[in-house]
């Protein structure tokens, strides 16, 4: 049976949604978070071998000790200051209890009521550019489980799949945890928010240098948690817990998606189950996953092997002062910079593309230019295979692009067929110009040859051009395109033709 949804204008007409959102950020310390073990970047990561990134504490072998890695706890407070939290003199790791088979010592090493950065805010910016300030309520170290592959079922779903295989890769990675408190007041704009508030933190994170923050790489991951109360309700509603929404685009579905299922079923008399949803990308729809209550019996109790983390004053202060420029300010300097008008600039910022931007333009490209490519051609072909276009290519192919349209080696279009080889990794720009002999032909007799051989077929044209009708030109440069594959310059073909018919 389909789940029924109220039009999500109607539902706003008798509702207030509340938001609250769990960020999970991977830290890209050299080690994992309690052990030796390597943590490479993205790349390297993922071309490891299952089960070769490990030390014997992040399988939970007997005997190994959990050791705190300094670079975590440093970029966990850089972050908290970020965020404008309090960073605790002393907090302490926690011991959460529960059955992982992706995380071999059936606990997890977290904080729960001493986090390292308690009580901030943070600036997040609409696309109309409006400012909402989001509370922060706390950000807690603690270490990323291993993934499960299912084996024999659907999709690799758990529902009818016959084995599971486990890769311990991942257990232990660095995770900081950001949980802002209930967000009020966002109303129609709640989706757009989560969005926006996700899109800020990932900023940040980069900002800082403390994640490579890459969404489609699970770098950044986020549980958006909304509930809804009846206008002029002063309690809470009942919330649910959409995990692992993964990109900006979904946490945004997300959200809206909720509303519209919460509001159906309140206003019909029923009420919202407290659980935890998976969110389907493919179908823009969430399921239920498990109940879960608020006291959730996870028995968590200090961790025995690990001291409290208590950095002194003066580290957190030399931190504060390595602080970079926040996100929210660095576009306000930006936009003047750029000389973009006030949509030009929401248009690059809304699509998470100001550091992307701003590092083309670093490469040697125009402002007009590095904008014209992030937020048109590359945000089309990020979309069309739903990843982010910052995954697609560099900032310094993108400005080598630019150089090669303009000094005549590309067209516009020869340029995308380029984009579309350097984006499958076949090198760089000039590389793929070079391999697939993509540069436009610049040699006249080549392109006079192709003139002559058009003609041939259309031997009126001439005649009609030497008598005025220049614009005949035109079907013959298109027949030269075409047997050239796009590889001339248009412009050029046409003055060859207008000499052809003047001689
Ligand atoms: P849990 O352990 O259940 O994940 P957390 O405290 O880590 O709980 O996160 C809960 C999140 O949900 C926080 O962001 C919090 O602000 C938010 N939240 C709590 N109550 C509600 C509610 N009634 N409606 C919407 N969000 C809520
Ligand atoms: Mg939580």
């Amino acid at each position: 049976m389909a789940t029924a949804l109220m039009d999500f204008d109607k539902a706003l007409e008798l509702f207030e949604p509340v938001i609250g959102l769990e960020v999970h950020i991977e830290l890209n310390t050299k080690t994992k978070m309690f052990s030796s073990a390597g943590n490479p970047a993205n790349e390297e990561f993922h071309a490891a071998a299952p089960n070769t990134l490990l030390a014997p504490v992040d399988l939970g072998l007997p005997g190994s000790m959990p050791v705190v890695n300094r670079e975590a706890v440093l970029s966990s407070i850089s972050l908290g200051l970020a965020l404008g939290c309090s960073i605790a003199p002393s907090s302490r790791f926690a011991r959460k209890n529960y059955f992982y088979p992706d995380l071999g010592k059936n606990y997890q090493i977290s904080q729960y009521d001493e986090p390292i950065a308690f009580e901030g805010s943070v600036e997040v910016e609409l696309t109309d550019g409006t400012i909402v300030e989001v509370p922060i309520e706390r950000a807690h170290m603690e270490e990323d489980a291993g993934k499960l592959t299912h084996q024999g079922g659907s999709a690799g779903r758990i529902q009818g799949a016959s084995s599971s295989l486990v890769d311990y890769n991942r257990a232990g990675v660095p995770l900081v945890e950001i949980v802002t408190k209930p967000i009020f007041g966002a109303e129609e704009r709640a989706p757009e928010l989560a969005k926006a508030y996700l899109l800020t933190i990932r900023d940040i994170a980069r900002s800082l240098g403390i994640s490579e923050a890459r969404m489609e790489r699970g770098n950044v991951r986020c549980d958006a948690n909304v509930s809804l109360r009846p206008r002029g309700a002063e309690a809470l509603g009942t919330r649910t817990e959409t995990k692992n929404v993964n990109s900006m685009r979904s946490v945004e579905r997300a959200v809206r998606y909720e509303i519209r299922r919460q509001a159906a079923i309140l206003s019909a008399g029923g009420s919202i189950t407290q659980e935890t949803r998976h969110w389907h990308e493919d179908t823009g729809e969430t399921s239920p996953g498990r109940p879960k209550s608020d006291a959730d019996d996870y028995r968590y109790f200090p961790e025995p092997d690990l001291l409290p983390v208590a950095p002194s004053e003066e580290l957190i202060e030399q931190l504060r002062a390595r602080l970079p420029e926040a996100p929210a300010a660095k576009r306000r300097r930006l936009k003047g910079e750029w000389g973009f008008t006030d949509l030009e600039f929401q248009d690059v910022a809304n699509g998470g593309l100001v550091d992307e931007v701003e590092a083309t333009i670093a490469a040697g490209a125009t402002p007009a230019a590095a904008r014209k490519w992030w937020t048109g051609e590359l945000t089309r072909v990020a979309n069309a295979a739903d990843r982010e276009p910052s995954g697609l290519v560099s900032p310094a192919h993108v400005a080598e692009l630019q150089k090669l349209i303009d000094d005549g080696t590309l067209t516009d279009k020869l340029a995308r067929q380029v984009l579309e080889g350097v984006v499958a990794g076949e090198g760089s720009p000039q590389e793929v110009v070079d391999a697939r002999g993509l540069a436009v032909v610049s040699d006249d007799g080549a392109l006079i040859a192709a003139i002559d051989e058009a003609l041939q077929a259309q031997p009126d044209v001439l005649e009609k051009i030497k008598g005025g009708k220049v614009q005949a030109a035109g079907a013959i440069i298109g027949a030269v395109m075409k047997s050239m594959k796009g590889q001339a310059d248009a412009a050029r073909v046409r003055e060859l033709i207008l000499e052809r018919a003047q001689a």
